[in-house]
């Protein structure tokens, strides 16, 4: 399907990339002149880890491109906190199984910070996309359900109950499902649930499921229906109770899974929510709900874009308190905010990638400054530094924060390995190495992302540790060439002052010590006593045999440091 040429927005040569197209699907689907909606969505029934941000970043970008074509648009994002509660994540205590069945927003928070499970999970997604600027309308299916918001619906559904079953019937699949994603887990299990608690005749496999009004649970199975009344049945299957709910006056129960996102859709009136690849197997949710949302609730399916899986690599040192899965919070201990949302714009969502904590991060940066550099030349705008902008800003957050002086990742990590130190010292070290700066503000959010970084991802084997003390037996067994190029360069570091001339003396000592000048181009003899140099300096410095560019080492460490290591 190659509409790339039909958009509106690419007039005049000017750059077109997924998220144009998306939004003219998006705007197709509203009608000229309506409210464009866009929609997200999550079940925070456990950490909401860094492959999932493509749920709310994908409509992001297609909610901003719309309003910088002044389009009214609303990026709705639903909370399914109503979802029941499957399983006991590891690290929650055992006894929470104790709570499956009942809805996520009533299940008890273990950890006592927030006043339900589906909160505690919440909190910290909303963190995350406030860093990276994604404002959202967020609704609460717990809130909508218990005000009554779906009462007409959930009485559509339940009286085309039968031709809600030939649907799904129809994508019923003979392969035993595989569920990939929360929500197909959820809707697998309704309908096994459905199967195995299926009341009989009319009532098998009904699309609204009470929740027992003695234990709190989804346990239930509907035995008596009036259709007159709207009074529903059940017994619970948990605690014994048999109870009764009316459909029409009260708010005890919810959709099944596969019922319940079409008719979202169709009540929230969306034009575009993106689901993930496991929702285009057929028989999904996805799959049936785009059916069902135009037989049974009279919407159009939404349109969409299917997304990729997203991966990570260096990420065995991490620490992180979502087992081991890196969350976005994660990845901005790490990245500039306009980096994250660099590396889900600049590729279509079918594409799968990876986020590398480990030594790509210095790659990454050095992509990211050198388009940058590219950007702030209007001639060359293209797609790739569309990409940029839709990364660097938002419409309602402005330019998201960028540091006042660009220094290289490379720098910062390498200044923050060496020293170990305070952000201040750092600061400090970098000035000296040729990068200018006005204090610690300017160098942030990067420095102490690099601190971060260079403490958390660098493995231990390949950070630097600078001697507390002189190793003295070393030092006692100096050759005479040796003390002396010791001697010359503590001597010469009285004058050096800058990295230029740190950096001509290091390479010079041996020169020197053969009677040559600085400048004089190096002999195949000074190439070897600079070798043999270096590495007596790793080894009296760092206690190893490399190590970080000895003039940025020896600028980091000071004259006192190096005068006291080198048994000056
Ligand atoms: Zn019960």
């Amino acid at each position: 399907m190659a509409r790339g040429t039909e958009t509106k927005a690419g007039s005049a040569g000017a750059p077109v990339d997924w998220v144009t197209r998306a939004a003219d699907d998006a705007l197709r689907h509203a009608g000229e002149g309506n409210l464009v909606t866009v929609a997200s969505g999550a079940s925070p029934s456990g950490p909401i880890h860094l492959g999932n941000l493509r749920e709310f970043i994908t409509p992001h970008f297609v909610a901003e491109e719309l309003r910088s074509r002044g389009i009214t648009v609303r990026h709705l994002h639903s909370w399914d906190d109503y979802d029941r509660f499957r399983k006991v994540p590891v690290g929650a205590p055992a006894e929470w199984a104790e709570h499956i069945g009942r809805p996520l927003s009533g299940v008890p928070d273990p950890w006592e910070c927030h006043p339900s499970w589906a909160e505690h999970f919440k909190d910290p997604l909303r963190a995350t996309l406030a860093e990276l600027g994604v404002e959202m309308d967020e609704i609460s299916q717990t809130e909508m359900y218990r005000a009554g918001a779906y009462r007409e619906q959930i009485l559509v559904a339940v009286s085309r109950r039968e031709q809600i079953e030939r649907v799904l019937s129809r994508h019923r699949t003979k392969a035993a499902p595989v569920a990939e994603s929360e929500q197909e887990a959820a809707a697998l299990a309704d309908s096994v649930a459905l199967e195995e608690d299926a009341g009989t005749g009319d009532l098998a496999r009904f699309p609204f499921r009470p929740w027992c009004s003695q234990c709190g649970r989804d346990t239930t199975t509907a035995t008596a229906y009036d259709e007159e009344t709207h009074d529903l049945a059940y017994t619970c299957s948990v605690c014994d109770y048999e109870g009764s709910t009316n459909l029409a006056t009260e708010d005890g129960g919810k959709l099944v899974w596969k019922a319940d996102w079409p008719m979202r859709w169709a009540y929230e009136k969306v034009d575009f929510e993106p689901a993930g690849l496991d929702h285009m197997t057929p028989g999904s949710s996805y799959t049936v709900g785009q059916d069902l949302v135009s037989s049974v609730f009279g919407w159009r399916a939404p349109e969409r874009v299917t997304y990729a899986f997203v991966g990570f690599a260096g990420v065995q040192k991490m620490s992180s308190s979502s087992g081991g899965v890196p969350t976005g919070a994660d990845a901005l201990r790490i990245l500039e905010a306009p980096i994250l949302r660099w590396l889900y714009v600049r590729r279509a969502p079918k594409q799968a990638f990876d986020i590398d904590f480990g030594p790509q991060v210095v790659r990454l940066y050095d992509e990211w400054d050198a388009l940058g550099r590219k950007a702030a030349d209007p001639a060359k705008r293209d797609a790739a530094v569309l990409a940029f902008e839709r990364a660097s800003s938002t419409s309602t957050v402005g330019t998201l924060p960028t540091p006042g002086v660009v220094v290289p990742f490379r720098v910062l990590s390498s200044v923050a390995d060496v020293t170990a130190g305070s952000a201040e010292q750092i600061s400090r070290i970098v000035g000296s190495v040729g990068h200018e700066h006005q204090g610690v503000d300017q160098l942030e959010p990067r420095l102490s992302r690099a601190m971060s970084w260079t403490a958390e991802y660098v493995p231990a084997e390949e950070r630097t540790t600078v001697r507390e003390n002189p190793d003295t037996e070393r030092l006692a067994e100096l050759s005479e060439r040796e003390a002396a190029w010791v001697g010359l360069l503590l001597a010469g570091l009285e004058t050096a002052d800058d990295l230029d001339a740190v950096t001509a003396l290091v390479y010079g000592v041996p020169k020197l010590a053969l009677g040559m000048g600085l400048d004089d181009p190096p002999t195949e003899a000074v190439k070897a006593h600079q070798k043999q140099f270096f590495g007596l300096l790793y080894g009296l410095l760092v206690d190893a045999e490399r190590g970080p560019r000895l003039p940025t080492l020896v600028m980091a460490l000071g004259v006192d440091r190096l005068r006291y290591l080198l048994g000056g």
